[in-house]
């Protein structure tokens, strides 16, 4: 009687029951990668359990249970035919390909495991695989080297399909597959080598191997609420995409976290959070909750009726004030419903539609709620059809400049022009200004799109010199991502340089926000402009929140009022006052003054009696295109 040694199966199934317990009791998502891992993590159990029995019936002196040993030998076989099999489904689940063509390739692929297993079951019959001598004594049979060829056959078919589908794994999957195979290599090999039972071990740790690097739930959830992650989101929403489920959302978008965190500690904040998390878990029952970002929740359902529950009760609990430690206070959030998630095509296009979502709706202290329908549908897509024609529109130079005149208070003469882009859509017509300029600010093409139309207001100027006797200069607006992006100005001086126009006669306007923004690069911007006789222009003052100590900071020769401070000025003897302060306060530090967005004569007349420099307005005129500015010049007819 041969005596095995058993110590590493036995270690090797008490490693696997701990990981299966572990497993099943973390909060996991149910998609066909983690239910195949289970399953092989059943079968791994099941294959050492009944290698451990039958070793133990072999190892003993028992050739009166040479039938039941018989038995138990060939259940073991059966499943050493399926681990291979399965590890072949389970790397293949790692893609993102849909759960039926999934099933349908394993079905085909099966067929070698099905004849082994049929092979298996003869062997009682013909003894192939192995056999037992009247002695109860264990033999090799003449095709036992088919269990070896089996595994081999689906170890290589994993590798090279994880090769094959390498676009559809991350890296990061598929070396952990090709780690699996080769743990899995050595187990064969210390066993062939030794005879000591390491197969059987190696599963175990093939298997641990797996869990750690990939359907370790562990890995999903968020650190402080323990909720699922954005990671988790991302990999649960695809999962829902890819099988049409019928899935609702409720995202939670927190604005006030950060000021909080500032102002009364992150650790309140943390406090906060947590409390939050446990009421959102609280009220899901079919669904789950989810940190999709720092500030921001979402919570999954299965049934509208619980979507319209759960809508309900966030909506109240976000109303109310929230005792954390012995304080309450206010914490008003905005929250997005959007029905059929699995509607959209992937996480990144749902995101998008979230974030646009939520810049629907004012900040204004109070909890809001915002919910998909088709208009909201409709704004979202066409901002979409916006941010990719913008990229044809760069491509092709598809833009226009057109030129708003602004005048003299004293004398209405034309002064200066201010360059202004639009672009045109075949179907959807004129797209809003300040749309596309900050989706390209987004999409990064706002610093290529300044280039393209700096060049063209430089060729207008090339084209009809007249207009550097008519006019004191031409204003062009800069984002502030054109001031931070290193070598940016000097590309715009050079644009100057190469129509060998006088750089003074341009002045470029910076808005307000960019004042807060106030770094290295921006510094080296504004040198620039200036060392080559760029004057600069403060835009839309008022607007935001830089007040009068930023704007000193920067050298502007001339500051524009912005068009909201205009509200109320003929009624309202307090605004009026106001604005007049600010205009001779700008005037006494030597700035020029424009007042901005003037549409009425009483308006004007305010403003003229305040002696404000400069008027731009749809009162004097509307943006005009360069040949109606020109006519407008008297530069041509
Ligand atoms: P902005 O720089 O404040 O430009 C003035 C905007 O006010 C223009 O809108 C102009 O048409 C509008 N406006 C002028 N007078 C009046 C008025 O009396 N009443 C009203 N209601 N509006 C008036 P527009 O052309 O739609 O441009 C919007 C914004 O888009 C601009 O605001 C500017 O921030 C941005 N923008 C436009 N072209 C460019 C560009 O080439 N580069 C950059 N970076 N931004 C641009
Ligand atoms: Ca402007
Ligand atoms: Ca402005």
């Amino acid at each position: 009687m041969k005596l095995y040694n058993m110590q590493f199966l036995i270690a090797g199934f008490i490693l696997l029951l701990t990981l299966f317990y572990h497993f099943l009791k973390q909060r996991r998502i149910n998609d066909t990668n983690n239910g195949v891992f289970r399953f092989y993590i059943i079968i791994g159990i099941l294959d050492l359990f009944f290698d451990i029995v039958s070793t133990i019936l072999m190892s003993g002196d028992y050739p009166e249970k040479a039938f039941e040993t018989r038995i138990i030998l060939s259940v073991f076989y059966i499943f050493q035919v399926l681990l291979p099999y399965f590890i072949l489904f389970y790397a293949q689940s790692l893609r993102n390909c849909k759960r039926e063509l999934l099933i349908k390739t394993m079905k085909y692929l099966s067929l070698p495991a099905i004849v082994m297993i049929l092979i298996v079951i003869a062997n009682f019959r013909n003894g192939y695989i192995f056999y037992f001598d009247p002695a109860g004594n264990y033999f090799r049979g003449k095709w036992y080297y088919l269990v070896y060829f089996h595994a081999a056959f689906y170890g290589i078919l994993t590798l090279l399909g994880s090769i094959y589908h390498l676009n559809e794994l991350t890296t990061q999957k598929f070396h952990a597959i090709c780690q699996f195979l080769f743990i899995e290599v050595i187990a064969v090999g210390i066993q062939a080598a030794t005879g000591l039972l390491t197969i059987g071990f190696g599963i175990s740790i093939g298997i641990l191997f797996l869990y750690l690097s990939i359907n370790n739930p562990n890995s999903y959830t968020d650190n402080l609420t323990g909720v699922f992650d954005k990671n988790f989101f991302q990999h649960w929403l695809q999962d829902q995409i890819t099988r049409k489920k019928s899935i609702h959302i409720l995202a939670i978008e927190m604005y006030q976290l950060k000021q909080i965190n500032s102002l009364i500690g992150s650790e309140f904040g943390d406090q906060l959070l947590l409390q939050i998390s446990e009421k959102l878990q609280s009220i899901s029952y079919t669904g789950s909750v989810y940190r999709t970002g720092g500030d921001q929740f979402i919570l999954s359902s299965n049934t509208i009726a619980e979507y319209e529950k759960q809508r309900n009760e966030l909506q109240e609990y976000f109303e109310q004030p929230f005792k954390v430690g012995s304080e309450f206070l206010k914490f008003p959030s905005i929250i997005c419903g959007v029905i059929h998630v699995a509607e959209f095509s992937d996480n990144d296009e749902l995101e998008a539609y979230l974030e646009y979502l939520i810049s629907l709706v004012p900040k204004d202290n109070q909890t809001a709620m915002i919910q998909s329908d088709q208009k909201t549908m409709e704004g979202f897509r066409y901002k979409q059809e916006v941010s990719r024609y913008l990229t044809t529109a760069v491509e092709q130079d598809l833009f226009e400049i057109y030129y708003q005149p602004v005048f003299s208070a004293e004398n209405e003469s034309v002064v200066t022009a201010e360059a202004l882009s639009r672009l045109n859509h075949p179907t959807l017509g004129n797209i809003p200004p300040d749309l596309f300029i900050s989706l390209a600010e987004r999409n990064g093409l706002i610093c290529d799109l300044a280039l393209l139309q700096f060049r063209r207001v430089c060729k207008l100027v090339k084209d009809h010199p007249q207009l550097l006797s008519i006019l004191q200069n031409i204003k062009f607006n800069l984002s502030p991502m054109e001031l931070v992006k290193t070598g940016h100005a000097m590309q715009l001086i050079q644009i100057i340089r190469e129509y060998q126009l006088p750089p003074d006669f341009f002045q470029f306007e910076i808005t307000e926000n960019v004042t807060m923004q106030y770094n290295r690069t921006l510094q080296d911007s504004i040198q620039i402009f200036l060392n080559n006789g760029v004057s600069l222009c403060l835009d839309d003052f008022g607007s935001g929140y830089a007040n009068l100590n930023t704007v000193l900071k920067l050298p502007f020769s001339c500051v524009k009022l912005d068009r909201t401070l205009l509200t109320d000025i003929c009624t309202n003897p307090q605004v009026a006052t106001f604005y007049e302060s600010i205009v001779r306060v700008l005037q006494k530090l030597h700035f020029l003054v424009v007042s901005e967005g003037v549409e009425t004569e009483r308006e004007l007349n305010l403003l003229r009696s305040w002696e404000v420099d400069l008027i731009q307005g749809f009162y004097f005129s509307r943006p005009l295109s360069s040949d109606d500015l020109l006519k407008t010049l008297s530069l041509s007819k």
